[in-house]
């Protein structure tokens, strides 16, 4: 006899709505300790695309109840510049979190300036002694989107303890730090990447799959195990009618959008894909919504552990 698995889309919006409610209460009671947590985002030029997220970081931030602040310098500024703005924002009693927003132009150097955060106040979690204390299991800030997959699991009730955890893609931000949360949360995991042999082979023995690769649909339905957890970080615009047809043909509300806009957003596993997973997360609307909220439960848990209260 076989069971059809009916399969379920993640809502990260309602995940990440949950959330930021918490943390919004949490920060009722650090001001009822005097603590006002503050975010700080620096935003270096003019980049439309960042501007509307970042403005949303901002926003989000104040209305939670945070002191939230947003300095934009020239696209010219120098890499001597902005260490000496990192410093001051280090130094500041009145900053739990400093935020510096990519894409940077060229002339600025992206490493040393994440290391010149001050570790207690690095909500992305780039700097090395938080990558470091996330590998050995210490109190740490971790890269928000990865650590957003792990609430979303937790909160829809799926097991990782003892899966086998599949990662595709082994960047700083995502790749990585992915694999090390759910290796904590006692998975099996292997990382994948564009050197790695037979993806395909890999990919179909994952319990959970986590795509981070950054590019559309490169996740086919034959590389998906029937019942697997399909999630889906890649952001990709697709443009081509061609691409839209491969992907899309048939979906209204896709046809739609892209009509209007021209394009269309859509993540690193194809969507037909989706069809086998006992659950996944779509784009737009997955693992998105949660980078967000967890930039706010780290600024919070920043603002906790810097003045030694439990996190
Ligand atoms: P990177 O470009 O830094 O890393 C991509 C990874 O994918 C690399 O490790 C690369 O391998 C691997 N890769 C590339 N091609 C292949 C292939 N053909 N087969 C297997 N592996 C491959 O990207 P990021 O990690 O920064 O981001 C990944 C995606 O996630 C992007 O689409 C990005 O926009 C999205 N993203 C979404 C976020 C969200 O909030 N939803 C937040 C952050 C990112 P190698 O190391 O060998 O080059």
């Amino acid at each position: 006899m076989t069971t059809t698995v009916t399969p379920q889309s993640l809502d990260g919006n309602a995940i990440a709505s949950v959330i930021k409610a918490e943390v919004a209460a949490d920060i009722q009671k650090l001001h009822a300790q005097g603590i006002r947590p503050g975010l700080v985002v620096v935003m270096v030029g003019n980049h439309p695309a960042s501007e509307v997220y970042v403005r949303n970081k901002v926003k989000t931030s104040a209305e939670l109840g945070m002191n939230s602040e947003l300095i934009t310098p020239p696209a010219s500024v120098t890499t001597e510049e902005l260490l000496s703005l990192v410093a001051q924002l280090n130094a500041r009693e009145d900053v739990d979190g400093i935020l510096i927003q990519t894409p940077l132009p060229p002339q600025v150097d992206k490493k040393l300036l994440d290391q010149a955060v001050s570790p207690d106040k690095d909500v992305d979690g780039f700097h090395p002694v938080n990558v470091g204390r996330l590998q050995s299991g210490q109190p740490s800030l971790a890269p928000c989107t990865p650590a957003g997959i792990i609430q979303m699991l937790k909160r829809s009730g799926i097991p990782i303890s003892g899966q086998h955890a599949v990662v595709v893609g082994r960047s700083d931000i995502v790749g990585k730090p992915m694999a090390m949360l759910l290796l904590q949360e006692n998975a099996t995991v292997t990382i994948c990447h564009s050197k790695t042999r037979d993806l395909a082979a890999f990919c179909r023995s994952a319990d959970i799959l986590v795509a981070a690769i950054g590019k559309a649909g490169i996740i086919r339905p034959d590389m998906v195990r029937p019942g697997a957890v399909l999630v889906d970080v890649g952001m990709n615009r697709i443009t081509s009618q061609e691409d839209f047809d491969r992907f899309f043909s048939g979906n209204a509300k896709r046809e739609k959008t892209f009509k209007e806009k021209g394009s269309v957003l859509m993540g690193d596993i194809d969507p037909h894909a989706f069809a086998l997973a006992s659950y996944y997360t779509p784009v737009p609307g997955g693992v998105g919504p949660l980078t967000i909220a967890m930039l706010m439960a780290n600024t919070v848990r920043a603002a906790r552990l810097r003045r030694g209260l439990a996190a």
